[in-house]
């Protein structure tokens, strides 16, 4: 029996959804018999389903022998074209996994002619001259992709006069990719030019439509009026999204303000056997659960970027490349970030070969390429077994005899036959436009040897991200973690930390502990409440 392209759960959400489509959509799907054949089934049966939903999508079905698929210039299969009387987007490639969360905002923006774009970027936007033609690469496992898509997506639909949006599917195209040596997603291209390597603030993606250039610094675009509030939460991985709930729920007005995206590192880690309640379940999911219930109390702004932090008199100034904060607390739950070996050619090969998210770049690699995974801990044990999962050859590399990887990890390597090169360190990583191979040095005899591979993943833990910590001054361990008390106070009165940036144990269950404590110490801390102490 063929496999439903929509649940009835979500054909259920779907429906309700597109009550707010407002013009009809015309999808024109392009396929060709013997070419990406299982994606070009599905694409067929994704939009036959969305049309089932409403009347409002028009769907049309070519073949691309036909003359309509000459006449617009279609030679990839499968091929979708949104919109096209009025728009000019273009899916190459099947919208699948996670690019099927901007298919449906695609729709949602070509109906309403509305976008996700913020007041200042519009008004950017409206200063564009000249045609631009916007591609993003993407992969279906990528978590941080459709939010590049949706930029470019509202960009052609606000700007129809002059820009157009690609959303490039790396597998189905990889001649495309390797035309470009792309071996890391997103990565987006406007008007040939490579603008960002990974995903960027909107005001980024936006100053680079304009100038084709990748800026370095955006200014101009705080909103001088400010947000007051009770607290406000630095990050949006668990601890953060964990804490605003507890500090809502417990009387708080709360913002969240989150430099990149939802999620932290839990987005991209591809499989979690050990959050109690989901005996396994993939990052990214468990994300998307915790922020759909994060979101029922409380804002989350994403993309913002802190430019200045400090405290007068007794409230907290917090400008970012958005807004300005004022507020009588912070929880500062900012996380880490992946460290890197500091070897030659790990810069120069970022996104062509060398990567730290399994996750994300994974599928590049899964028809049997050679991976190297650098690293003992969960990290590199976990993907490991993503990689050899999908069909990568998957070999792992640690500088000691023994992963300090979980127990139960360590059996699943051994099971799944991936081998282990032990004692060993990678000094060099070596390529041409793509990476190649890598020297490894063997730390018993010494010797060096070079070793044929396709991609190398670095999972060697991570550093904590403490600039803002160290703008406010707040003690830091000799790992440059935050201190804090058994209640998650900082040295400084009135901020808090939760989760990985308290260093310790990096565990999701960790950090929401940590961030439900954090949140009602603030409360208690904010409040004052009448049973601890008399009116002052
Ligand atoms: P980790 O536990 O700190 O392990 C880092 C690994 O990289 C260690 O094996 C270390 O070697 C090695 N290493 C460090 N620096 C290196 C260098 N310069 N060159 C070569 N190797 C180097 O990091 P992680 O695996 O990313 O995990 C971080 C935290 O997240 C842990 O608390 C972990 O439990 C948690 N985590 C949990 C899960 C899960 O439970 N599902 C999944 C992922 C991560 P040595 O062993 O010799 O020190």
């Amino acid at each position: 029996m063929e496999k439903e392209p929509i649940t009835a759960d979500i054909k259920k959400i779907l429906h309700d959804t597109f009550n707010s489509l407002k013009e009809d959509v015309i999808i024109e799907v392009f396929t060709k018999k013997g070419e990406n054949d299982a994606f070009n089934d599905a694409t067929i049966s994704l939009v036959k389903a969305l049309a089932e939903i409403t009347l409002k999508i028009k769907p049309a079905f070519y073949s691309i022998g036909d003359e309509i698929a000459k006449k617009k210039g279609i030679s990839r299969s499968p091929t979708i074209l949104l919109a096209p009387d009025k728009y000019n987007i273009r899916y190459t490639g099947s919208p699948m996994g996670e690019e099927g969360r901007s298919f449906i905002v695609a729709i949602i923006m070509v109906s309403t002619a509305s976008v996700v774009l913020n007041e200042e970027s519009l008004k950017r936007l409206a200063e564009l001259k000249e045609k631009r033609a916007v591609q993003v690469f993407v992969s279906p496992t990528c978590p941080y992709c459709p939010q590049e898509v949706i930029y470019a997506i509202s960009a052609a639909v606000a700007r129809h006069d002059l820009v157009s949006a690609e959303i490039i599917e790396i597998f189905e195209n990889q001649d495309l990719a390797e035309e470009k040596s792309i071996v890391s997603v997103p990565q987006t291209f406007i008007n040939g030019i490579l603008t960002s390597p990974g995903v960027e603030p909107e005001e980024f993606f936006v100053e680079s439509l304009l100038t084709l250039k990748r800026p370095e610094i955006v200014t101009g675009v705080i909103s001088d009026k400010p947000v007051e509030s009770d607290l406000v939460i630095l990050g949006a991985g668990p601890a953060g999204l964990t804490a605003a709930i507890y500090a809502v729920r417990a009387g708080l007005k709360t913002v969240v303000v989150e430099k990149s995206n939802v999620g932290g590192q839990v987005a991209i880690t591809p499989v979690v056997e050990n959050y109690p309640g989901f005996s396994k379940i993939a990052g990214k999911s468990l994300v998307d659960l915790l922020t759909q219930q994060a979101l029922q109390y409380v804002d989350i702004h994403i993309s913002e970027e802190i430019k200045e932090i400090g405290k007068k008199e007794d409230r907290f100034h917090i400008k970012t490349n958005r807004a300005y904060y004022i507020s009588k607390g912070i929880i500062i739950t900012t996380g880490v970030s992946s460290r890197e070996l500091n070897v030659p050619g790990e810069k120069r090969f970022w996104g062509r070969g060398v990567s730290y998210c399994a996750e994300c770049d994974g599928y590049f690699f899964k028809d049997g390429k050679k991976v190297l995974i650098v690293g003992g801990g969960n990290t590199a044990a976990t993907d490991s077994l993503y990689l050899h999962t999908l069909g990568a050859d998957v070999k792992m590399l640690h500088r000691r005899y023994k992963l300090r990887a979980e127990k139960r990890l360590q059996d699943s390597i051994e099971r799944s036959g991936i081998p282990v090169l032990w004692d060993s360190e990678v000094i060099e990583i070596l390529g041409e436009r793509v990476v190649k191979s890598v020297k490894v040095r063997d730390n018993k005899s010494g010797n060096v040897t070079e070793m044929p591979v396709d991609g190398i993943f670095v999972a060697i833990g991570y550093k904590p991200n403490n600039e803002v910590a160290a703008a406010l001054e707040l003690k830091l361990d000799e790992y440059g973690y935050i201190n804090v008390d058994d209640e998650m106070r900082t040295s400084v009165p009135f901020i808090y930390a939760a989760g990985d940036i308290t260093g310790g144990v990096k565990q999701i269950s960790v950090a929401v502990g940590q961030a439900s404590i954090a949140a009602l110490t603030a409360f208690e801390d904010l409040s004052n409440p009448y049973w601890k102490s008399p009116a002052k």
